[in-house]
């Protein structure tokens, strides 16, 4: 027998519990402000956002908590995910590293997003919640939201960022067969939206305006219709930890254990779902693997940012946030990669960056897309433009471990697949993929916007 190619778990090995790394932290994360006060804020603040469970996990310290039974029976649909052994890549790069992926392409939406959207709506469902509205960049936020509200029978309104609404058209496609209403964002539905389009009636649209209208709609629907956020915060990647924790079973069976983890950040959920268990491994039991942040060269918050309280979105609804940013008022450039174009960073992921226990390395557009090509020519999988980030990484600790001669054992997580992101594809093999490289002046102006934090 040759040795595998995929590691798969039976359904009995879905998680029985989500990892909470709060509980593993050597330091707390720093209080979350209330937007106009800059105060401190409490879980009653958060209620017209979000139900009380959801909030309870955003604070909670307890180690696990434990996945409801509805929720498993949905992951089953899907989960537990394979790990593959890219042999085919290693050969071709002639690495003497071993090269693994976590593949999270299987969901039905086609990325790790599922794992979230499922239990935020289970959760919205049990205390009474009619509707839900979020925003979504690219479209996989949102069209995991409309397959999760489907399943529990919820109303789900997604404000798309404009840009994206044009030119996505298959996206919303999706998000209409599951049946949520989507609307190109800035709307003249709401006042952060018509006060934009006041300014800038051509105006592209924005993850942080999405996300103005999207809470606002929700705020003032006097408790009908609650807010879901894909990303960035605690309770979002505590979700997303089943993807590491099923990691960790599946190098298990393959007799490995990494050198080196990998994921690509936007918001931070499916980096911190692979990589947070593996963090654990690291604090208390004494492994000593490289976990490492890939983003984009565009949108370089953790490289090119502070770790400052911001805003989470433009009209300055959402909470105030510790995390490492280039300002709320951050218009990014155009990138391929829709999910990795928010100006902030997961407070976790932060946290976890200033305290020296990850690491962050950015790349840009070009070289990305020439090893989301080279994967695709080897492994088969054509991958979404985000999680090539987590690819170029991975090849490039494979280079390096081919030139120090030394076996690396290199885990990365294949967030999702790339089958509605042709386009970005058809760019880059014409030779029109801009490299963007984000000014460091122009952090430096838009920190001057943050809020003054004593
Ligand atoms: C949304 C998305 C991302 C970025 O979001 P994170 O919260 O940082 O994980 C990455 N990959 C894919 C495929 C996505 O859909």
């Amino acid at each position: 027998m040759p040795e595998p190619t995929k590691y798969i778990l039976p359904e009995s090995d879905i998680p029985q519990a989500w990892y909470n790394i709060q509980a593993d932290l050597p330091a707390p994360l720093p209080p979350v402000l209330h937007p106009a006060t800059l105060e401190p804020i409490g879980p009653a603040d958060l209620a017209p956002l979000f139900p009380m469970a959801l909030i309870m996990q955003e604070v909670s310290q307890e180690r696990w908590i434990e996945i409801p039974e509805p929720v498993r029976d949905i992951y089953r649909l899907w989960r537990p995910t394979p790990l593959f052994r890219a042999w085919r890549l290693e050969r071709f790069l002639d690495t003497p590293a071993h090269i693994y992926y976590k593949y999270e392409g299987v969901s039905p939406a086609g990325s790790h997003k599922p794992n979230t959207a499922i239990p935020q709506v289970f959760y919205n469902k049990e205390e009474g919640v009619k509707a839900l509205t979020t925003e979504t960049g690219a479209g996989q936020w949102g069209s995991s939201l409309a397959m999760a509200c489907n399943a529990f029978g919820l109303d789900c309104e997604v404000f798309m960022v404009k840009v994206s609404y044009q030119t996505k058209p298959y996206r919303r496609s999706m998000m209409q067969t599951w049946g949520a209403s989507v609307y190109a964002s800035p709307t003249d539905q709401t006042q952060s939206g018509r006060s934009i389009l006041a300014q800038d009636p051509d105006c592209p649209g924005s993850l942080g305006i999405a996300i103005s209208e999207a809470v606002e709609v929700a705020a003032t629907s006097g408790g009908t219709k609650k807010y879901s956020l894909g990303s960035v915060l605690n309770h979002v990647l505590m979700h997303q930890t089943v993807i590491g924790q099923e990691t960790l079973k599946q190098m298990e069976m393959a007799d490995e254990y990494p050198d080196i983890v990998i994921g690509c950040v936007g918001g931070g959920s499916n980096f911190g779902g692979i990589a947070f268990p593996f963090v654990r491994e690291n604090l208390v039991n004494g492994r000593n693997t490289r976990i490492i942040a890939a983003e984009p060269t565009a949108t370089p918050s953790l490289t090119k940012g502070k770790y400052l309280y911001d805003y989470g979105d433009t009209a300055k609804m959402a909470p105030v946030v510790k995390m490492f940013t280039l300002g709320h008022t951050f218009m990014p450039a155009p990138i391929h990669a829709g999910g990795l174009r928010y100006h902030g960073m997961a407070p976790l992921v932060s946290h976890l960056y200033d305290l020296g226990l990850i690491e962050a390395a950015a790349v840009a557009q070009n070289p990305i897309f020439e090893a989301a090509v080279a994967f695709a020519r080897t492994e088969g999988i054509i991958p979404a433009p985000e999680s090539s980030h987590a690819i170029r990484v991975a090849v490039d600790e494979a280079l390096k471990a081919k030139v120090a001669g030394e076996k690396k054992v290199i885990v990365f997580n294949l967030s999702g697949h790339g089958h509605f992101d042709m386009g970005a594809y058809d760019a880059y093999f014409s030779g029109k993929l801009p490299d963007y490289d984000y000014p460091a002046e122009e952090v430096a102006k838009a920190l001057k916007d943050l809020p003054q934090v004593g």
